[in-house]
């Protein structure tokens, strides 16, 4: 399926929540679901009737998987390594998403959002290991170190981005040097790192139907 390309704000409004798809904007006061304090968008959009059991597990798929940016063939890529995994798949599912080498960029402040962490990884200003990687897919592991790109380390563009991102916080599980502007991977996170409020279990649900 192709990836959305529309008002990333119209779908925050859609789901009920900040999904942080566009940076700066979404930790102001300017974001929409502050400013339109939580409408639903569309015509329609109030006064909707009683959702079914199956739309609850929708909106929490739809949640999750645009939240991270992914397609919909990614998003059922990762159930199904998430269901083979040991454990929960419930729990590995969200584990897998924050693994993604652009989700590490955003989380580390070194990109205002993922969809801009994504095109940065995508123009190789990023390393794994010492090794360029420009798959924004890319599944980093504990003990991974991520850095900044020489070439890339000096630009406007990072230094703004750096200013821009400097007060938001870095999860635990990512050891973040800044002056070296290089992020570790301490650990993989668990369910209570991710700062997504969606309940797993409904999108397994309806992926086991
Ligand atoms: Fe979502 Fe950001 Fe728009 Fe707020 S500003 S609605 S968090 S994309």
């Amino acid at each position: 399926m192709a990836r959305y390309t529309g008002a990333s704000c119209r779908l925050c409004r859609r789901e009920g929540q900040k999904l942080f798809l566009k940076g700066e904007r979404c930790y102001s006061d300017k974001c929409a679901i502050v400013t339109r304090k939580g409408a639903v968008p569309g015509q329609h959009g109030q006064g909707r009737k009683k959702v079914s059991e199956y739309g609850i597990q929708l909106r929490a798929k739809q949640k999750t998987k645009r939240f991270y940016g992914v397609s919909e063939n990614q998003f059922y890529h990762y159930y199904e390594m998430a269901e083979r995994r040991p454990g929960m798949a419930g729990e590995n599912l969200p584990r897998f998403l924050e693994s993604r080498l652009d989700n590490i960029v955003y989380r580390a402040g070194f990109a205002n959002s993922r969809k801009e962490a994504r095109q940065l990884v995508l123009h190789r200003h990023f390393t794994v290991n010492g090794k360029r990687v420009n798959i924004p897919s890319y599944l980093c592991k504990a003990g991974d170190v991520i850095a900044v790109a020489d070439g890339f380390k000096n630009s406007e563009k990072l230094k703004s981005i750096v200013e821009i991102n400097g007060a938001r916080p870095v999860p635990m599980w990512i050891d973040k040097n800044n002056d070296q502007m290089v992020a570790s991977i301490v650990r993989l996170p668990n369910r209570e790192d991710i700062d997504l409020e969606v309940e797993e279990h409904l999108i397994v649900e309806l992926y086991s139907k």
